[in-house]
């Protein structure tokens, strides 16, 4: 423990620009104090909202940005206050790094919704230092903004759950969708979306997929155990499913219509979104009026769910989909994810990289 005291040069995998293409970048990481916790990375997701920032398609990225925020580590080090982490042990890391810790948000548990939330890369530290995230070979965090692995869980499976597991999770708790028999509908099967599908049946919902093709409906229904599969542009299955689903977790993530999804739910339906759209959405409001439909929202969750939803895909068995890759092969993964060419989430072998070697 005794070099807590300094700040270390690391190497990751960095865009300098909006062509979003990653290079190696040596920068140094703060110095961690008393409630810090070092941990080298071994394996880190790779989410589409990695792809939106490195691309800033939200037109708010800094640059140089190390992207990565469903990171998988051991732990190399501890600060002095540190009391819920041992040195050895496996943990994760995942979108958000720091908060107020006093808001409403904040003493509410929701610390994910705090205006003053530090987000894991593109943000930067109150002492003005950027942050960085898990494509690289070691991290500074406070521990309230690290969790557990549970010992059942692979490494390489946990990894997507710390963003995309959880943002599934989250919303599923919060709307009152914990409680089995409900049907779901998950648009867009990608990493989210098919984490979406596995967590939903878990809870014992039955579950459709709505997606754009129909090239993944066998998978989906014989690998990731949906029970339906409609295909967003066959009119006569969309309307031969009208009003059939309680809610549609939306895991888009470019401009779409909202009618023909608005039209899929019940009385009483709820369409949530979860995936970035910075334009405007398209509905017309009858959809929601005849009908008291809503559209609602929902952000990663909190800490607390973060550990949860790792506990509970570990107890329910819950496995991701996923494919390993190099850190050599990050720029041809960001690629194939924006051309919807992954099935269904790339997991980056950090560690093999030997970054700081
Ligand atoms: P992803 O792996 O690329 O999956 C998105 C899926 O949406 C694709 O597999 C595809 O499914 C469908 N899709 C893609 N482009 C489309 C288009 N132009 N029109 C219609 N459908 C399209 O992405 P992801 O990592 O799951 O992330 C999805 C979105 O959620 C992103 O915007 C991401 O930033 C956001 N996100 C939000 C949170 C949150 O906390 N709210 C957390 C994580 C991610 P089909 O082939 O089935 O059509
Ligand atoms: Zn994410
Ligand atoms: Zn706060």
């Amino acid at each position: 423990m005794g070099s807590l005291e300094c700040e270390r040069s690391v190497t990751g995998y960095a865009a300098r620009d909006s062509s979003g293409h990653l290079s190696p970048y040596n920068y140094t990481l703060r110095t961690p104090g008393p409630q810090d916790v070092v941990l080298d990375v071994i394996y880190c997701g790779i989410c589409h909202t990695d792809l939106h920032q490195i691309r800033n398609d939200m037109g708010m990225s800094n640059y140089p940005m190390v992207p990565g925020h469903e990171v998988v580590g051991v732990v190399t080090e501890i600060g002095k206050e540190v009391d819920n982490f041992k040195i050895g042990e496996h943990v994760g890391v995942g979108c958000i790094v720091g908060s107020c810790k006093s808001c409403k948000a904040c003493s509410g548990k929701v610390e994910q919704y705090c205006n003053k939330r530090i987000w894991t890369y593109n943000d930067v530290y109150p002492d003005g230092k950027p942050t960085q995230g898990g494509f690289a070979s070691t991290m500074v965090v406070d521990q309230m903004f690290v969790v557990h692995i549970p010992g059942n869980l692979s490494l390489e499976q946990a990894a997507p759950l710390l963003c995309a597991g959880v943002t599934v999770y989250s919303p599923l708790k919060h709307y009152g969708y914990a409680e089995a028999g409900k049907r779901c509908g998950i648009l867009g099967l990608g990493g989210v979306g098919h984490v979406g599908v596995k967590i939903a049946k878990a809870f014992g919902h039955h579950v459709t997929v709505i997606s754009s093709s129909n090239r993944k409906r066998e998978e989906a229904l014989d690998v990731l155990g949906a029970d339906e599969y409609l295909v967003s542009s066959d009119a006569t299955q969309m309307q031969k499913a009208a009003e059939s689903l309680d809610f549609i977790l939306d895991t888009v993530p470019a401009n779409h219509p909202l009618e023909p999804y608005l039209s899929l739910l019940k009385i009483n339906g709820k369409l949530i979104m979860l995936g970035v759209v910075p334009e405007p959405l398209h509905f017309v409001s009858p959809l929601l009026i005849l009908g008291r439909r809503s559209i609602a929202g929902s952000f990663i969750g909190s800490m607390e769910e973060t550990q949860e939803a790792l506990n509970f895909c570990a107890e329910k068995n819950v496995s991701c989909q996923i494919e390993i890759v190099g850190m050599e092969n990050l720029n041809e993964a960001m690629e194939r994810l924006h051309k919807n060419d992954v099935r269904y989430r790339f997991v980056v072998d950090v560690a093999a990289s030997n970054l700081d070697k």
